[in-house]
């Protein structure tokens, strides 16, 4: 029987789903979980931007199995003061408001109250650039906490005293780490054991061997005149393999060819 909640008492959202018992990677039968693979929390002051990425497709699928979860927590929680603020002028006077320390202190607090975790990781433009090695490191972690800031950032002795680590999506500023730690988290779900329904797949993902993928089709074989590859109709494994490990290279060459010097 499966239970679907989203709770919202106190601006706390959890997504959670009784756990399923899923196919074992390894041994390809059917276990109930006793203990989830990983589990993430995220601190943000908009969780309302958090539902929808995190709740459907792979994600979704991967949290019924019960092989993350996925907690959103509402800063304001820890708001000050009867309106609940959590943000601040910036010392400096520059232009826009400033996540205070509070809030974010004693979220962390209460979590790690209840149990240990392996990175308190603050989504900022000017982190460690998110790639596939990082998500694949971050896959086989336990507990993680993921730090949305906001408006023109946050406090900068939270980055000081209190993460662990910072990730950014690219050299481009966003309003908010919500849409980030989608993004991380997706990337790093997707790579659990269980997750995808042909676990395989993700290792023939562009990046896992340090090369872009080979293309992809699907039916109809010619649509408007537009063919597959013959070698891919052929039947022949070795020969469409072949065929796939030199697109790769090639399109690595013409696409990211960083990826061939590293
Ligand atoms: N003033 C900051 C940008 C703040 S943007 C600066 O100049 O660096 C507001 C928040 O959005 C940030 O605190 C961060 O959590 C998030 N954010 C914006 N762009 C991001 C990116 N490229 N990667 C990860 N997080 C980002």
């Amino acid at each position: 029987m499966v239970f679907w909640f989203i709770i919202n008492t106190s601006g706390k959202y959890t997504i959670f789903l009784a756990k399923l018992p899923s196919k074992c990677y390894f041994c390809r039968t059917f276990h109930s979980f006793d203990n989830i693979y990983m589990r993430i929390d995220i601190l943000t002051v908009v969780p309302e931007l958090l539902e929808s990425p995190l709740s459907h497709s792979i994600v979704g699928r991967a949290i019924k199995k019960g092989l993350v979860e996925i907690h959103v927590h509402n800063l304001r929680r820890y708001g000050k003061g009867p309106r609940q603020q959590v943000d601040d002028y910036s010392y400096g006077g520059d232009a826009g408001m400033v996540l205070m320390i509070e809030p974010v202190y004693n979220m962390i607090q209460e979590l790690k109250a209840e149990r240990e975790y392996d990175e308190v990781i603050y989504m900022s433009p000017d982190g460690e650039i998110l790639n596939q090695n990082i998500a694949n490191e971050l896959s086989l972690k336990g507990n993680l906490i993921l730090l949305c800031g906001h408006y023109k950032g946050i406090d900068h002795r939270i980055r000081e005293h209190l993460v662990t680590r910072e990730i950014s999506v690219g050299d481009y500023v966003l309003s908010g780490g919500e849409l980030p730690a989608a993004i991380l988290a997706d990337s790093i779900i997707r790579l659990i054991p269980g997750a995808l329904s042909d676990e395989t797949s993700a290792l023939s993902d562009s990046f896992q061997d340090g090369l872009v993928s080979a293309p992809i089709y699907t039916r109809p074989a010619e649509f408007n005149g537009w063919k597959v590859p013959d070698v891919l109709l052929s039947g022949n494994p070795k020969l469409i393999q072949k065929w796939q490990d030199e697109q790769a290279i090639e399109r690595t060459k013409k696409l990211r060819p960083k990826l061939l010097e590293e």
